[in-house]
């Protein structure tokens, strides 16, 4: 396990990783369905002046995934294409932005619920978890039926295989195996981070100023130099 270092945020990285596996349109994680592409559109600034994605947009990119998280990913995707098993990344990393306004849905906001984790309790703001949804027919599909039915089973299958694990009530979700919210919470990550998951990670945890609070490791902003008079 590793603690946060202590790494400057100068601004904050909207959108990352061009070309690759879980970009653009076209590769096994992408999201070509229009709504969710990679790059969020910051529409706001938070308290400290850095930009906030729109909180309507999914991430499909795999850099601001945990290495554990994106390995497994890669393998998971492969192993169900070769089983012509048509499941796409929806939803990898979530800010905690997206998971306020999320939790807020059926709650002060009309529809249906759609979560019971706010922000920072979800393994998605941590970059641990990931939503798969069957692409059929140049759309997304969450069908149960028929055939469709053994093609959830095998991504919890081979999900398991590849060292994740899936949430009962939650049928397109998988998350990295024998991890406790709580430490990620307390900032207390897998080894392997790396700079691209970090980077993104930290850069949430800097801007977030909602409530719950943002994992105490926050590192804070360095000081802005004095400017020679
Ligand atoms: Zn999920």
């Amino acid at each position: 396990m590793t603690q946060f270092g202590r790494r400057q945020i100068l601004y904050f990285p909207v959108g990352s990783g061009t070309g690759g596996i879980g970009s653009g349109t076209g590769g096994i994680g992408s999201g070509s369905g229009g709504v969710g592409s990679g790059t969020p559109r910051p529409t706001a600034l938070s308290a400290d002046g850095g930009l906030i994605p729109d909180p309507n947009s999914r991430r499909t990119d795999l850099d601001s995934l945990h290495p554990a998280m994106r390995d497994s990913v890669v393998h998971l995707l492969t192993r169900l294409d070769a089983e012509q098993i048509p499941f796409r990344l929806f939803e990898g990393f979530r800010s905690p932005w997206r998971q306020a306004w999320l939790y807020a849905q059926g709650r002060t906001r009309s529809g249906a619920k759609v979560t019971n984790a706010e922000p920072w309790e979800s393994y998605h703001q941590h970059g641990l978890a990931a939503d798969f949804v069957l692409w059929l027919n140049n759309q997304w599909s969450w069908s149960t039926v028929g055939a469709h039915k053994r093609y959830w089973k095998r991504l919890q299958e081979i999900g398991n295989e590849v060292g994740l694990v899936p949430l009962t009530w939650e049928l397109p979700h998988l998350q990295v195996a024998d991890l406790k919210i709580a430490d990620l919470q307390r900032g207390i990550y897998p080894d392997g981070g790396d700079d691209p998951w970090r980077d993104n990670l930290e850069a949430a945890v800097v801007g977030w100023t909602g409530e719950p609070a943002a994992p105490a490791f926050a590192s804070p902003r360095p000081e802005m130099p004095t400017s020679p008079r």
